[in-house]
């Protein structure tokens, strides 16, 4: 029997198990969101998130998941006449894709196999062909496990490609991935906070370059709730343009304090320990879903080599140890499952976790 109220604990790929800690700063007394102490805790969220992200421009803070952010990067900096480059490597990236589509815009897509990679050449002979925009891609692509060659890719583009705009999904990338938002040259980067950021789902966070604020001023129909204008003039006064999930901003606010005292290069090194600890696993018992070069360290998507039954395996896990881990996402599911290592876990955890994999696939 499940139970709501006694949940699994979670290394699914988002959301991720959220600390207890985390969960009281969700339980604060509220704040009027045009009041000084909102605005104390605003500001002060913001200046740690520039930090973090490696950036001295524009942070904003959604009360959406990054799904939001798709649309808005889309609708405030890309024109009706103009054509957004849509690199496709996994469900995620697809959608994206379908987002940029259902806004009205022009789209070219840039597809290859789930499990292979964007690189930087696919995107170079693309935009030598054409006139681009902009172009989308995902530094890690959740439902292939894959992280994209995105420092590679952002070097040739600042020499090659410097007006084409670049948008960056890093929802389960961003934390848990060394990005350096400035020195990338990227223009809109942005996560969802129930992936490495580890706090429940309802926020997400947005680095936006100046020049992609610029030219969303003289984009039309940019639309209410994700105009990025207006996230602009009310961040000048640490404010959001609508009322925010405070409560989440209160978390966010802690992760980020936790996060600076961890230090970014051990945070990058922690996820990288237990990517190649869950990957050693993975090539021992079963296989890697992508290529072992691309594999992400903030998951890692397993090819089902023996065939196990993915779905049951999950429930016995579960019934044994109230634990869960992924399975494959839509056409990959039971052909592939996924674990997660983001966030506030260590090795500790994913030996735990493992060994119980391991128990009931004898
Ligand atoms: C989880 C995820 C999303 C979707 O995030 P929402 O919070 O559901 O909007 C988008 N892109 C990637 C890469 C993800 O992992």
């Amino acid at each position: 029997m499940v139970d709501w109220k006694n949940p699994p604990r979670l290394f699914i790929p988002g959301p991720v198990k959220v600390n207890e800690e985390v969960l009281k700063q969700l339980a604060r007394p509220t704040l009027g969101h045009r009041g000084k102490e909102y605005t104390q805790l605003h500001g002060d969220t913001v200046d740690m998130l520039k930090k973090i992200l490696f950036t001295d421009q524009n942070i904003f803070l959604s009360t959406s998941s990054a799904s939001g952010i798709w649309e808005a990067s889309i609708r405030n900096c890309v024109d009706f006449d103009e054509t957004v480059l849509s690199t496709c490597c996994g469900a995620f990236s697809d959608k994206w894709a379908d987002v940029a589509k259902s806004c009205g815009r022009n789209v070219e897509e840039l597809k290859v196999d789930w499990g292979k990679p964007i690189t930087a050449e696919m995107i170079d002979e693309k935009l030598a062909g054409g006139k681009y925009a902009a172009i989308t891609i995902a530094y890690n692509e959740t439902s292939t496990g894959l992280t994209n060659p995105v420092d590679r890719i952002s070097e040739m583009m600042k020499e090659k490609y410097p007006d084409v705009l670049v948008f960056v999904d890093g929802v389960s990338a961003m934390v848990g991935l060394p990005l350096h938002f400035d020195d990338l040259g990227w223009d809109v980067a942005f996560a969802s906070v129930q992936k490495a950021f580890a706090i429940p789902p309802g926020l997400a966070v947005a680095a936006v370059s100046n020049r992609a604020l610029e030219k969303s001023k003289n984009i039309p129909d940019r639309g209410y709730y994700f105009d990025f204008q207006q996230f602009a003039k009310q961040a000048e006064k640490n404010q959001t343009p609508t009322t925010p999930s405070i409560p989440h901003i209160m978390a966010l606010n802690y992760q980020c304090n936790k996060l600076a005292a961890e230090g970014m290069e051990n945070v990058w090194k922690r996820h990288k320990e237990m990517g190649d600890f869950v990957r050693a696993w993975a090539k021992e018992k079963f296989g890697l879903f992508c290529e072992e070069q691309y594999a992400s360290n903030t998951l890692t998507t397993v090819n089902n080599t023996r065939g196990i039954n993915v779905a049951e395996t999950i429930s016995a896990v579960q019934a044994r140890h109230n634990t869960v881990f992924g399975n494959g996402y839509g056409k990959l599911k039971e052909q592939t499952f996924r674990i997660a290592h983001m966030g506030d876990i260590n090795l500790d955890d994913l030996k735990e976790l493992l060994a119980w994999i391991d128990d009931e696939i004898g």
